[in-house]
């Protein structure tokens, strides 16, 4: 997934799996194979900065977070401007646009 992109952090399906819990594995290098709103933080608005599950970069504060109905957190800004990259997604037969972790290429949610 994603091999336009070059990223920071770069590790290969075994060491992310290894790495991460296997609830973020599926969820951060396999988006959507999750069932939506099954998310340990998904409807979670507490105070605080989202850090990213798989590489630890700081992404969003919590102050923008907001229920976007798709199942998956989400933020309408970023905690500073590249910390994420947008990719339109039209599969699955509806136009979405998925957002990643800028440094590792982890899905983070969609709007
Ligand atoms: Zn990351």
């Amino acid at each position: 997934m994603n091999k336009d992109f070059n990223f920071k952090v770069n590790k290969t399906d075994e060491e992310w799996k290894e790495q991460l819990s296997p609830d973020q594995y599926i969820v951060l290098r396999h988006a959507g194979t999750e069932r939506p709103f099954t998310g340990e933080y998904n409807m979670h608005f507490e105070n605080g900065i989202y850090t990213c599950a798989g590489c630890g970069e700081e992404l969003f504060d919590s102050s923008s977070k907001f229920n976007s109905h798709c199942g998956w957190p989400s933020f309408d800004q970023e905690i500073e401007n590249g910390k994420i990259l947008e990719v339109r997604d039209e599969s699955h037969g509806m136009i979405r646009t998925e957002i990643l972790c800028g440094s590792c290429g982890g899905h983070l949610g969609c709007f």
